[in-house]
């Protein structure tokens, strides 16, 4: 599953789908999903989760910059206030945006 078109409205992701389904992610919800190491953080091979206190986000926070497409298998927002290293795989895509 890909997406066939991504546009940014707004305060949100609209994405078509080449299953026909079509989506729109709050840019804050995508933005709490960030599944980078700063924001999610790590687990060792033990099951041990290393985190960062969260950071308070800035009003930019959930301002879109752009958008990038990673090799084929993924897209990485990048935020206004540069935040950028979260790499959304599209099936992880695909569940932020089907998740209540
Ligand atoms: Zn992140």
């Amino acid at each position: 599953m890909r997406p066939l078109e991504v546009e940014h409205i707004g305060g949100e992701l609209a994405i078509r789908w080449d299953d026909g389904a079509e989506d729109f992610i709050l840019l804050e919800k995508l933005r709490r999903a960030c599944p980078c190491a700063g924001c999610k953080g790590e687990v060792d091979i033990l099951g041990n989760l290393y985190k960062n206190p969260d950071k308070p986000f800035a009003t930019n926070s959930f301002e879109l910059a752009r958008i990038i497409s990673v090799g084929g298998y993924a897209l990485q927002p990048v935020w206004a206030d540069g935040h950028n290293t979260g790499i959304f795989s599209f099936d992880y895509l695909r569940r932020v945006a089907t998740a209540k």
